[in-house]
């Protein structure tokens, strides 16, 4: 008989949070451990569109329901933790807007400043919400869309972070490991969700390429722990207007393409994405990837919100959207157990919402004594 320990033994019950997988993630002692109760988010399963486009099993991952609403919160609890523990007297980071939320959010709560430098074309809601939390915020010309002023951020982020001892928030394995160990949790879940069980497949929206390899590396610990599961194929669906990544997983290379970003998908605008290598290493061994055009990608967040009851971001509709790509390319088929991961809440990018609401008829404003339904 093979030994097996499933994920379930490394549990804390009486830990609120990512701090149930404590035996799991980089020591912090729990003085120091700051959680909102991010994580623990639900599997729910598909009814109208998997039943559409034809598969028996479709799970959608919601981490739009997390504190900030995005995943991000769960390397923001292990990243500001961190940051504690180290005595850093600040923050500094940046973002397309929902890791500055979660970083900001987390900070607010452990008293520590956070310095930001978001975008230059944020969108407006994720901006208020980082502003809302009182965090320091620059928007920088032309980043999201030059591959070039991405690289200078990064690196004025890392040089001062480290002459001034603050902690370094980039969500990416590249610069902030140890944040990102929290990224795990999410293959934790699923695979407790589904009943010690992993998936077939799993669909992931990829910008820098963190989430992804955090995913990865979640499901290649459960097969160390328990040695009857295997690893799910796992897809990186990137939009096709910033997909340096999957174009160079086509041509079969180790490192992303060069090219600025023509993306409108808020938080996939990474034209530098830090993780790429370790996303292409990682296809180059059990998956592979997807770009879609953004109409489409617009096009499953309504569907989501009108099928299935889940209103989503864009960034995370588009994970769906790779689902869709991959049946019709024979890649999964009706009887694969499938999970997408949404990756952030609708109110996040309150325009993609108006869009979809000013496609209904107007509504009137009528006289009750009047009225007819
Ligand atoms: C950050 C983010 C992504 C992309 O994650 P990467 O680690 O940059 O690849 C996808 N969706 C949402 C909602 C995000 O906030």
């Amino acid at each position: 008989m093979k030994q097996s320990h499933n994920i379930e033994s490394f549990i804390t019950e009486s830990n609120s949070g990512i701090w149930r997988y404590e035996e799991l993630l980089p020591n912090v002692s729990i003085p120091d451990q700051i959680t909102m109760g991010e994580g623990n988010t639900p599997l729910v399963k598909s009814n109208k569109i998997a039943d559409e486009i034809g598969l028996s099993s479709l799970y959608f991952k919601m981490e739009s329901s997390n504190p900030t609403g995005s995943y991000k919160d769960r390397i923001a609890a292990m990243g500001v933790s961190r940051a504690i523990q180290q005595g850093r007297s600040a923050c500094i980071g940046t973002s397309s807007g929902n890791a500055g939320a979660s970083f900001a959010a987390y900070s607010a709560r452990a008293g520590i400043p956070y310095h930001l430098l978001v975008l230059e074309h944020i969108v407006e809601s994720k901006l208020t919400q980082v502003l809302v939390h009182g965090a320091e915020v620059k928007r920088i010309k032309n980043f999201g869309e030059s591959e070039k002023v991405g690289e200078k951020v990064f690196n004025f982020i890392e040089d001062h972070a480290t002459n001034l001892n603050w902690e370094m928030m980039i969500t990416a394995f590249k610069y902030n490991p140890v944040a990102m160990e929290a990224v795990k949790t999410i293959s934790f879940e699923v695979y407790q969700n589904l009943g010690n069980r992993v998936p077939d497949a799993v669909f992931i929206p990829v910008g820098g390429g963190g989430l992804f390899t955090g995913i990865w590396k979640g499901f290649k610990e459960i097969r160390q722990r328990d040695i009857d599961s295997k690893v799910p194929n796992i897809i990186a669906v990137q939009s096709e207007g910033c997909s340096n990544i999957v174009r160079a997983w086509e041509q079969s290379k180790v490192d992303p393409l060069d090219g600025d970003s023509t993306s409108q998908i808020s938080g996939l605008q990474v034209p530098n994405p830090p993780d790429g290598h370790e996303v292409l290493e990682a296809l180059s061994q059990q998956g592979w990837g997807h770009m879609i055009d953004d109409s489409k990608t617009w096009r499953w967040q309504k569907k989501l919100a009108l099928d299935e009851g889940i209103l989503c971001e864009p960034a995370s509709a588009i994970s769906l959207a790779g689902v869709e790509q991959a049946l019709s390319e024979g890649r999964i088929n009706k009887d694969s157990d499938v999970v997408c991961i949404i990756t952030g809440a609708g109110y996040k990018d309150s325009k993609s919402l108006k869009k979809i609401a000013d496609q209904r008829p107007e509504v009137g404003v009528y006289d009750i004594d009047q009225l007819q339904i």
